[in-house]
């Protein structure tokens, strides 16, 4: 697992929730599986196993309608709302098997939710905490893991097959960069595209 994963989520993250908190219906748009067009990942970013949102990569993103995009899991207990956000490794040579599940709860004062913990679910159906942000205990936090399990029947099921949904996209992101990439045969020029590195704030 990339280290740099949890500063990653928690960078990515922090601009959609901005936008997204104020509207908390639960629309799931689990059928969605189109990628969305302003996903972008490079070829070394897919290889070097990078940990991507489900719904960032088949969400709509669209910035022009804030609100729109909106965690695809929520639940409650003990009459607070919490939501979960699902990300997998994006390398189809991976066999990591997981999903990393990041969890939120919901501040309805605030119309906003802050991160609570980050767990990785593998498909044996083993949950292991990676990182809990007190004051929420690692019991707690597996607590409520369990809460929401019971709230998604199929979970492991659904987890199993979202997760194959964005190795699919990685392998054809790659078969894509390598399209894109001149041969080394035809002695053309191409105007190298510079891709601007875009990383939300
Ligand atoms: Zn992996």
């Amino acid at each position: 697992m990339p280290q740099h994963f949890a500063d990653l989520f928690m960078e990515n993250l922090t601009d959609d929730l901005k936008r997204q908190l104020t509207s908390v219906d639960d629309s799931r748009g689990r059928k969605n599986t189109l990628r969305s067009p302003s996903f972008k990942m490079s070829a070394d970013e897919i290889k070097g196993g990078m940990i991507v949102p489900y719904r960032e990569v088949f969400g709509e993103l669209d910035h022009t309608e804030p609100g729109k995009a909106q965690f695809e899991f929520s639940f409650q207990y003990q009459g607070t709302n919490y939501f979960v956000e699902d990300l997998y490794c994006m390398n189809p040579e991976c066999d990591c098997a997981t999903a990393h599940l990041n969890f939120f709860q919901y501040e309805p004062e605030k119309a906003k939710a802050h991160q609570i913990f980050i767990c990785n679910f593998s498909f044996e159906g083993k949950l292991e905490i990676e990182t809990v942000i007190p004051p929420l205990t690692e019991q707690e936090a597996a607590k409520l893991f369990e809460s929401w399990k019971q709230e998604e029947p199929d979970l492991l099921e659904l987890v199993k097959e979202r997760y194959q949904q964005i190795k699919d996209a990685g392998r054809q992101l790659l078969k894509e960069s390598k399209k894109k990439k001149p041969s080394a045969k035809v002695k053309r020029t191409i105007a190298g595209k510079k891709k601007k590195k875009k990383r939300k704030k």
